[in-house]
């Protein structure tokens, strides 16, 4: 296949160029000294409408060494609140090859992730190493068969060269995929560091790429919080769901388009606790696992204000109308949280008292450090324990509690066990299988990736070839877990 026929399958045209300069630096990527294919995601592809092949010319332009004839690749400009604190930051270490046209014309970004430094890169070389880049395709992969909205990963290509962090590590560049990589940090960077007309250009192309039903509304800054929030809500309740904690959601990694990205220190939760957290900048617990609603608040907080000169011309009436907005989130958010943590139980009728219910199973679980999943996962699935998850006093108590309740009409626990299998997977990308399948393929044996990948394609089914994969790890493990950005 040639080097032309790979160049036609992307569709490029980057609308982003329509945005002032101040949005991005035209830059290319920095080629690598021996780009090879280590991963290739054919059935992105194909959903992409590209020609799966490992053919060389394609190796070569995911590496960031050659760059398709029809396109201008570009690094975003964005700022954002990391830890609380406003910086300005940019893509230090991605580049944006293109937006890509499927054939229903549907836009997506491609962009290069670990492709060389750019004008934001800081004192960063930007580069990013083999394990990283593993990771976020493993995890990202996982969570978009989760059903969970996310950037997609189709390729991870190794670099040949070192990158230096604690350790020497290999290099490798990841090509990562979503609707776009508008964030709340390119609002706040608009509004620190742009005009009130950047500002509404970026709102009108925001409008225009995600929410083309507000064009013409005279509340457009309005109707794009209300949008936002509604997306970020309905994400967040799904990784509540999951025990998938972000560990970084600074306002620069807080998606438009409400998909989850930026897949640095994350992880999923065993034990069920909210404190839980694992990375090893997160000392304050900040981004812990039941803190993810609350900071999600934050972050459209930061939303608004930075979208008040186009919410009203009068600065104290934009912060009234913004803050009535922002008031609405706790409705909203109980809203979904709790039709969501209903479903887990298999109930889809709510009635005085099931809340409640909920409540007391997730103490019972924090009490007896029992796995979230696997609790879950217990009340509707037959499967073959070792330790049956249930079988604890207070959850037994509990489940004689439930077991009446959904009982309550004839075909109650069938019914209810529908829902449950729609809400609760039973496998999720464990973080001890995660290091062990990365340790491993890092030193070329995809062995348990590949499996853990299979397996993760179905997370809702339980397949007795994946036992081992629904064990949590031992309590020395989960003690000692950490993640890092580092990356
Ligand atoms: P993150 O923690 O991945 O959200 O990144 C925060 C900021 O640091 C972004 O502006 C990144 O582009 C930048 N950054 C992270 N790693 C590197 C690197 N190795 N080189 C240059 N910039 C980086
Ligand atoms: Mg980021």
């Amino acid at each position: 296949m040639s080097y032309q026929q790979f160049t036609n399958d992307f569709q490029f045209d980057l609308s982003y160029l329509k945005l002032p300069d101040l949005f991005y630096s035209r830059v290319t990527p920095t080629p690598v000294y021996d780009p090879q294919c280590f991963k290739l995601n054919t059935d992105l592809m194909e959903a992409l409408n590209l020609t799966p092949s490992q053919a060389d010319p394609l190796i070569h332009i995911l590496a960031g060494n050659r760059i398709p004839e029809s396109t201008t690749t570009i690094a975003q400009a964005y700022a954002g609140h990391q830890f609380g604190h406003f910086n300005m930051l940019g893509d230090g270490r991605a580049i944006l090859l293109g937006e890509h046209l499927t054939q229903k014309q549907q836009r997506y970004d491609i962009q290069l992730k670990g492709s060389g430094q750019t004008p934001y890169s800081r004192r960063g070389d930007g580069r990013a190493t083999l394990k990283a880049m593993l990771r976020e395709y493993l995890i990202s992969e996982a969570m978009h068969h989760l059903q969970i909205p996310t950037s997609r990963s189709l390729a991870v290509v190794k670099t040949g060269e070192s990158v230096y962090r604690e350790q020497v590590q290999e290099g490798a560049v990841l090509t990562r995929v979503m609707k776009s990589h508008l964030r709340v940090g390119t609002f706040e960077f608009a509004s620190y560091f742009g005009t009130k007309e950047d500002l509404l250009m970026l709102s009108e192309y925001t409008l225009n790429r995600h929410f083309p039903m507000h064009i013409s509304s005279d509340q457009a800054g309005l109707r794009l919080l209300e949008e936002v929030m509604q997306l970020q809500i309905q994400l967040v309740v799904h990784w509540m769901r999951v025990g998938f904690i972000h560990g970084v959601m600074n306002t620069d990694n807080t998606s438009i388009s409400g998909e989850t990205f930026d897949y640095g220190p994350c992880a999923f939760m065993n034990r069920y606790h909210p404190n839980t957290v694992f990375s090893s900048i997160d000392s304050n617990g900040r981004y812990a696992f039941g803190n993810q609603p609350r900071i999600i608040k934050w972050n459209l907080t930061r939303l608004a204000e930075a979208l008040l000169p186009i919410i009203h011309e009068d600065k104290d009436t934009a912060v009234q109308i913004a803050q009535r907005t922002i008031d609405a989130f706790d409705a909203l958010w109980d809203k979904e949280y709790r039709r969501m943590m209903l479903g887990k139980i298999g109930i889809a009728q709510e009635q005085p008292n099931d809340l409640q219910l909920v409540d007391e199973l997730l103490q019972c679980m924090q009490l007896e450090n029992a796995d979230y999943t696997n609790t879950f996962a217990a009340l509707y699935e037959d499967i073959e324990w070792d330790v049956h998850p249930l079988n604890t006093p207070s959850l037994k108590n509990w489940f004689e509690k439930w077991k009446q309740r959904v009982t309550q009409n004839e075909e109650g626990l069938a019914t209810a066990r529908i829902i449950m299998k729609q809400y609760n997977p039973v496998f999720i990308p464990r973080n001890h299988l995660v290091e062990q399948a990365l340790d491993l393929a890092t030193q070329g044996n995809f062995s348990l990736f590949d499996q853990l990948l299979t397996c993760l394609k179905t997370p809702y089914q339980y397949q007795d070839s994946y036992r081992s994969f629904l064990f949590p790890p031992n309590v020395e493990f989960e003690l000692q877990y950490q993640t890092f950005c580092g990356t």
